[in-house]
């Protein structure tokens, strides 16, 4: 008697790096199986999920993803033109439009700008004729980034001059560029918000991010001395952005706090870095939340176990034994090949106290690389 074969798994993921693993992981309890698509054949989903090793614009590959009832992306470098194409075949969550607005700092900026959600001014530059003009409209120091694919700081230059215009023009010319407004912030926070498919919201609490060389290096939730006013500015602006994008899934928001007021900086329509603390430090971690949001079931308590910390292990690990040595620390190894800026994995710490995460994390910091 021959053996039926398997349904198509219930989730279909655009992108199979380290968050792809960590939602397969968080699925793991509940039997949920995912089927993942990424180019590279070293994706670090091995025995975690079903892996097809494929471009995004693969049509068989896309194909064999259509089949299963919900498709999701983990990776916001995806071609939206494939996320289109999926969604004339199955449910994709976030909606294609999430990931166009999030994949173009101008347009991501206008959305903020309609919302009514402050964003530093900007102005789109074409030509170093632009980049001048907007130079002396913006004012300096400015910050000249690159429209489309820029992370972790790369595709960006700051002006303090503006004799540095050309060199800064050259530097980054030739696509399309967004001069923004230097901000003086004291300090970076995001906000991570999930809506599911029956329209329930949930916000953790905003977490304060330290980044080094544009590379996040540390998050803490919830960020010290948040006030009611604080937290009200960023709930505000992440039920507008749920609602104008229609959104389902976890969205991240990264925000400046220059004196209080909360200046928006952008967004990723995704699990994110800044979150991935929640997975021993909240009561529901944001990839089981976000597997519940777009399988439209109910969503977990995104409450904080305590005061918690992650570090993000880049260009190497830190071993094993030293850090699992530091009370209440617990270490993930992404299974990825190291590399100098290569986010390789993460250590999360818990204590009872700010003062105590505060000793936990001056004993980590020397034992977690940070090569970039
Ligand atoms: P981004 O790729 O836009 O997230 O920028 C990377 C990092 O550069 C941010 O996390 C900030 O530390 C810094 N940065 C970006 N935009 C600005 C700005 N307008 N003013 C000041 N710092 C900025």
């Amino acid at each position: 008697m021959s053996t039926p074969p398997l349904p198509p798994p219930p989730l279909g993921v655009l992108g199979a790096g380290q968050l792809g693993r960590m939602l397969a992981l968080a699925g793991a309890p509940m039997n949920l199986r995912l089927r993942l698509l990424d180019p590279s054949p070293l994706a670090p989903v091995a025995g975690l999920g079903e892996l097809l090793t494929a471009s995004y614009e693969d049509e068989a590959a896309l194909a064999r993803l259509a089949e299963c009832p919900v498709v999701t992306y983990e990776f916001e470098s995806v071609p939206v033109a494939a996320a289109r194409r999926l969604a004339e075949r199955t449910q994709v969550y976030p909606p294609p439009e999430a990931l166009e607005v999030a994949q173009d700092r101008l347009l991501e900026k206008t959305r903020f700008q309609q919302l009514g959600i402050p964003t530093p001014a900007f102005q789109a530059v074409d030509s170093l004729a632009e980049l001048e003009a907007a130079v002396s409209q913006l004012g300096l120091p400015a910050v000249l980034k690159t429209r489309r694919l820029g992370y972790d700081g790369k595709g960006q230059v700051v002006l303090q001059h503006a004799s540095q215009c050309a060199a800064a023009f050259a530097a980054l010319g030739g696509v399309p560029l967004l001069l923004e407004q230097f901000m003086p912030f004291q300090r970076e926070l995001s906000l991570l918000a999930v809506r599911s498919t029956s329209g329930e919201t949930r916000c953790y609490p905003l977490v304060d991010n330290q980044h080094e060389g544009g590379i996040l290096r540390c998050s803490r939730a919830p960020a010290s001395g948040l006030t009611p006013a604080l937290e009200q500015q960023a709930l505000g602006y992440a039920e507008r952005l749920l609602g104008s994008l229609r959104y389902v899934g976890v969205l991240a928001l990264e925000l400046f706090d220059v004196q209080g007021t909360l200046y928006a900086n952008e967004i990723a329509p995704r699990v994110h870095n800044s979150g991935h603390w929640t997975i021993e430090g909240a009561r529901t971690s944001q990839f089981e939340n976000h597997l519940r949001a777009v399988l439209g079931l109910p969503l977990g308590d995104t409450a904080t176990l305590g005061p918690c910390a992650m570090l993000n292990a880049v260009g190497g690990l830190p071993g094993a034994a030293a850090v699992l040595a530091v009370p209440d620390a617990h270490l993930h190894d992404y299974a990825k090949a190291p590399r100098r800026g290569r986010k390789v994995g993460h250590v999360t710490v818990r204590a009872p106290d700010a003062a105590t995460l505060d000793a936990r994390l001056a004993q980590l910091e020397p034992l977690v690389p940070f090569q970039r």
